[in-house]
């Protein structure tokens, strides 16, 4: 078979082994998709259907089809499957032979409800990606009969609650030489109680969204026009919030062992060539590197371009014969290859793990060095591309609660653990209730070969992928596994928390590295003399500022607990004599010298539009100060979104304050 008849490989199809994981909700869905597709036919009966998995939030099917699909035509479409519900037709599962299905595919059948005139074209290519010996099965449901190996729900009554979402456009297989198709959107619930709690979290997660109140509250601005795409400008106010985040986990890492290290934002090819993340691995996600030129090297540039610029048109006179030209095109390219090589490559990093291990190399270690937990709030710059950037969430500058821990393999676990801990502090801190451990491991069939993805060491995959897996086990947090997934050199845990309002999103990570540090040639000096390398976890629980500011911004909708408002307290007068001014002012001063953000509002506007401003500003505190207050020695307390909570004494309001944001109170 020739390389084009070969069918081409399919990066959507699922293994058996993925279908049998499938929750009971995506089962809802993935069937619901099948509901979808029997109301298209029944609508245009020539819809050529390809692929219908669940995704996140619901699911998809990609159909070609000569009417444009618009919302307007959800109604429609709606309609029937209610009716496909309502008649609760069975999921039948029925197996059959290749013959049988291509003969199926070829009378137009599969994806149809009766036989038609086209052959059912993307079944049939379907059907050539399912491997010798494995089973082909199909669905049916009522008239509909789908090429699918399952798992489904058993009737499409069991579909509670569902609707259609949008409608986009999609190459078959995500790759542009293949048909575009349409791609329909919907979700599906078990009952209406749950789609309607997840439609009002969408409405919700809107009304929070964390580009609208950044903007409203002034806590950052993406300047594309001078600045760039994707690196967002911290305002003071969100500086605040920043420097409160670095404040925490330096006490906590402090107090956890861990020692703070500063590290430039360049490092020499050399660095990443070290660490395997170029030449391939990573290179798409750096920014392109700044070439340095010393004289001599300048001098040679020159001459290279120069016999460039030669060769270059002695190729166009074009009257050369044929092989006098390939020889100048020959030199044309070495020269060109040439002129790359020249110079000093320095690229901007996009970790802050090599400078780590450089640090780790600049002194000779000993076992009674480890564990040694470098940590550093590391600025790195990543090339994601343009359509993705979103906001904080998806960025080219990331601040990262970045350390590394270099340990021996018997001192993993406990370090492994400790990390976890810190974990747990923080979601409480934040008030984060619900989160899970995803723990990514490799692939065995991809060590090797053109489609290598992770480093080449069997054993210790199986070593480190064991430790891990049994120390989230012993620990009894919450986990998944998910194959496939680990960075090139080591298995990866990332940490999915999710919001308040219920929305998900994946924060930290933390990785453990059994091949860098061996191929930075780092050792240590152990009990024996003999020298060894030691294991490295890479751990970020706050993530970086962007993305983890983003979800506090969603999570508190803005209405940051006392510790984290930017602007923490602010001083409202009621009148503008002189000893009230001087009362107010001296109680401003006293706040600001412990470091409190603390604002003043003297203005003679009245104190109801001074307390609104406040309050539209999102300041935690207010103080309300009059004549009788002042005669009193008290201040009355506002909170933001809960109105006044009575006058105190000066002395209590100061002390609670600076207690509240010491203990971090939610
Ligand atoms: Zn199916
Ligand atoms: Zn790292």
């Amino acid at each position: 078979m020739s390389a084009e008849q070969q069918p081409q490989p399919d990066p959507q199809r699922k293994t058996l082994d993925d279908r049998a994981k499938m929750t009971e909700l995506e089962r809802i869905r993935h069937s619901c998709a099948h509901v979808m597709a029997t109301a298209i036919l029944r609508l245009w009966p020539d819809a050529q259907f390809a692929y219908g998995p669940p995704v996140e939030n619901g699911y998809y099917y990609d159909v070609e089809l000569s009417h444009r699909i618009s919302p307007e035509d959800f109604a429609a479409i709606e309609a029937e499957m209610k009716k496909e519900i309502k008649a609760n037709h069975t999921f039948e599962k029925l197996v059959v032979t290749r013959e049988q299905a291509m003969k199926d595919a070829q009378s137009g059948r599969l994806g149809g409800l009766a036989e038609r005139p086209a052959p059912s074209k993307f079944k049939l290519d379907l059907i050539n990606q399912i491997p010798e010996g494995e089973a082909i099965s199909y669905f049916k449901n009522g008239d509909f009969i789908d090429l699918c190996a399952g798992p489904h729900v058993m009737r499409t009554g069991n579909v509670g609650a569902f609707k259609l979402t949008t409608v986009a456009s999609a190459y078959y297989k995500g790759d542009e030489k293949n048909p575009q198709l349409q791609r329909i959107y919907g979700t599906a619930f078990k009952n209406k109680t749950e789609m309607e709690a997840y439609f009002n979290m969408i409405e919700e997660a809107k009304k929070r969204d964390h580009r609208k109140i950044g903007t409203e509250m002034g806590l950052f601005a993406i300047d594309t026009e001078f600045v760039g795409p994707g690196l967002p400008l911290w305002l003071p106010k969100g500086t605040a919030i920043v420097e409160e985040l670095e404040k925490l986990a330096k006490e906590t890492e402090f107090a956890a062992g861990y020692v703070r290290v500063k590290t430039p934002h360049i490092a020499k090819e050399k660095m990443y060539l070290t660490s395997g993340h170029l030449p391939v691995l990573y290179a798409e996600s750096m920014y392109p590197p700044m070439t340095l030129l010393d004289e001599t090297a300048k001098k040679r540039e020159e001459e290279l371009k120069n016999l460039m610029i030669e060769t270059m048109d002695k190729i166009s006179i074009g009257d050369q014969n044929r092989d006098e030209r390939e020889k100048l095109e020959k030199k044309f390219h070495n020269v060109r290859k040439e002129i790359e090589t020249i110079g000093e490559r320095y690229y901007l990093k996009a970790m802050n793990c090599p400078h780590h291990h450089r640090i780790f190399a600049a002194e000779p270690r000993s076992y009674r060095d480890l564990p040694l937990r470098l940590a550093e709030y590391g600025t790195n710059y990543r090339y994601e591309q343009s359509g993705e950037l979103f906001g904080l969430m998806r960025v080219r500058s990331l601040n990262m609660n970045d350390a590394h821990i270099y340990c021996t393999p018997e001192q993993f676990a406990q370090e492994f653990n400790a990390v976890n801990d810190l974990y747990l502090k923080y979601f409480k801190i934040f008030g984060i209730e619900k989160f899970v451990m995803r723990f990514s491991t490799h692939d065995p069939s991809r060590l090797t070969g053109d489609n290598a993805k992770f480093v080449n060491e069997p054993e210790l995959w199986k070593q480190t992928e064991d430790m891990v897996r049994k120390t989230l086990i012993d620990s009894k947090i919450p986990y998944v596994e998910v194959p496939n997934e680990a960075a090139f050199y080591g298995p990866k845990i990332d940490v999915q928390v999710w919001s308040v309002i219920g929305r998900e999103f994946t924060l930290a990570t933390n990785q453990v590295d059994f091949a860098v540090p061996a191929r930075f040639g780092l050792t240590y000096r152990d009990k024996d003399n003999s020298n060894k390398t030691p294991l490295c976890i890479h751990r970020a629980p706050l993530g970086t500022h962007e993305r983890f500011i983003g979800f506090l911004i969603e999570h508190y909708a803005g209405n940051f607990p006392l510790w984290l408002a930017p602007e923490q307290v602010r001083v409202l007068t009621l009148g503008e004599e002189e000893p009230l001014l001087n009362y107010a002012k001296a109680i401003v001063g006293e706040l600001r010298a412990n470091f409190v953000r603390c604002e003043a509002d003297f203005s003679s506007d009245p104190i109801k539009a001074k307390i609104a401003e406040a309050e539209k500003a999102k300041v935690h505190t207010m103080l309300v100060i009059g004549g009788r207050d002042m005669d009193a020695g008290n201040v009355s307390v506002r909170l933001h979104g809960k109105g006044n909570v009575g006058a105190k004494p000066k002395g209590e309001v100061v002390a609670d304050i600076l207690a509240a944001i010491k203990e971090r109170r939610s």
